[in-house]
C-alpha cells in the first residue's frame, strides 16, 4: 500500500495516517440513520486528520447509504434509463410525468422522493411500464423523441420475452456466482426447473426448455445474451433484471442454492457431459434418426418425471445426495 502522509494540526507535523471506517449518526428528516463513513487516523496521536479527497468521499458515502436504506434510485440508475431508452433528460422528465426539470435536478444530485424513486425503478425494470408512461404522456413529447424511446422500449421487450420469474431466478444466479457463461448459464436453469420441479410438484418458470445438440437450453435466454454479447453486467440494459427480490419464495430460493453449490462448482462443459446422459434430453432427441430437429422440446413433465425418480434414489433435497449423484453420473 503507498505511504499515506499529510500535516497533523494536533502532531504539528507531517504524519503518517491510516483509512478507518467509523459510524456516525446523522438525522435526516427526524429520522436517525446510522453512516459508515471513512476517516483518516493521525498514527501518532491518533485524532483525526482532515485529507484531500477525504470530504468528496464522505458525501458520496452519505448519499449512497442514505439511497440504500431508503430504497432509493441513483444517478447512475437514472445514467442507465436515459441509455437504454435512448432518452434525453428533459423528454424523460415529461414521460414520466415529473416536472421539466425534475429529472435534470436528480443528476445534478438532488435525491429524488420515494414516490418518484418507485416511478424510475420501475421504468428501469419494465420495458411494458416504460411504454405506458410514453402513450400516457405522448403529447408533452416531440415526434422524434417519442418515436425514439418508444423503438428502444419495443425492441427491450422482444428481448425480454422470458418469463418474470425465469429473470429474477438469472438475477439471483448473478448474485451469487462469481462468473456464469451462456453455456453454464442453461444448464444450472435446466437443473434448477427439474430439481424445483421434483421436489414441489409444479415447475417453477413457465419457460419451455428444448434440447439442442449441446444440451438443454431455453432459447429465449440464449437470445437475451447473444444480445448482451457475454457481458451482461456492463451493459445499461443489465438494470431490467434487477427486480424485487421478494419475487422469489423461500423453497425457490432454497432450491437455486442447492444447485449453485452442487451443479455450480462445475464447468458448463463437464455440466453437458451430465445432461447427455439424462433422460429428458435422450428422450426428447430420440426416434429422430439422424434427422434430429435442432430445438426439440423437453416437456416439463419429462424433466420432474426423472428427478422425481432421481430423487427417489439420491435424495436430492441436500447437497450431499446431489453431488453423490452428479458424481455417479460423470463416472
Ligand atoms: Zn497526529
Amino acid at each position: 500500500m503507498a505511504e499515506r502522509k499529510d500535516f497533523c494540526i494536533e502532531c504539528r507535523k507531517e504524519t503518517e495516517y491510516i483509512l478507518q471506517k467509523k459510524a456516525v449518526v446523522r438525522n435526516i428528516r427526524n429520522k436517525d440513520y446510522t453512516f459508515e463513513i471513512t476517516v483518516a487516523i493521525c498514527t501518532i496521536c491518533g485524532e483525526e486528520m482532515s485529507v484531500p479527497g477525504i470530504i468528496d468521499k464522505n458525501i458520496q458515502e452519505f448519499d449512497e447509504q442514505y439511497r440504500k436504506t431508503e430504497g432509493l434510485v441513483s444517478v447512475d440508475d437514472i445514467e442507465k434509463l436515459m441509455k437504454i431508452y435512448r432518452i434525453g433528460k428533459t423528454p424523460l422528465s415529461l414521460t414520466l410525468g415529473f416536472g421539466e426539470v425534475t429529472i435534470t435536478r436528480y443528476l445534478d444530485g438532488q435525491i429524488p422522493s420515494k414516490e418518484y424513486s418507485d416511478v424510475i425503478k420501475s421504468a428501469l425494470t419494465s420495458p411494458v411500464y416504460m411504454k405506458q408512461k410514453l402513450y400516457e404522456n405522448r403529447e408533452k413529447l416531440t415526434d422524434a423523441a417519442y418515436n425514439k424511446a418508444l423503438e428502444a422500449a419495443n425492441s427491450l421487450e422482444s428481448l425480454f420475452s422470458v418469463s418474470e420469474k425465469m429473470l429474477r431466478v438469472i438475477s439471483y444466479l448473478f448474485d451469487k456466482l462469481e462468473e456464469v457463461t451462456p453455456l453454464m448459464l442453461q444448464k444450472l436453469l435446466y437443473f434448477i426447473q427439474g430439481i424445483y420441479s421434483a421436489l414441489y410438484g409444479k415447475a417453477i418458470f413457465i419457460d419451455e426448455c428444448r434440447a439442442w445438440l449441446h444440451g438443454p437450453v431455453y432459447p429465449e435466454v440464449y437470445d437475451l445474451f447473444k444480445d448482451f454479447k457475454y457481458n451482461p453486467i456492463d451493459d445499461a440494459r443489465f438494470a431490467l433484471f434487477e427486480g424485487n427480490d421478494d419475487a422469489l419464495t423461500d423453497d425457490e430460493k432454497r432450491v437455486i442454492d442447492l444447485v449453485i453449490n452442487t451443479y455450480g462448482i462445475y464447468g458448463g462443459k463437464t455440466l453437458e457431459k451430465v445432461t447427455h446422459k439424462e433422460l429428458p434430453w435422450i428422450e426428447s432427441r430420440k426416434g429422430y434418426g439422424d434427422g434430429v430437429p435442432s430445438s426439440v422440446l423437453i416437456p416439463k413433465e419429462r424433466m420432474m418425471k426423472y428427478y422425481a425418480e432421481v430423487n427417489k434414489r439420491y435424495g436430492i433435497s441436500t447437497e450431499e445426495g446431489l453431488l453423490t449423484y452428479i458424481h455417479d453420473t460423470l463416472a
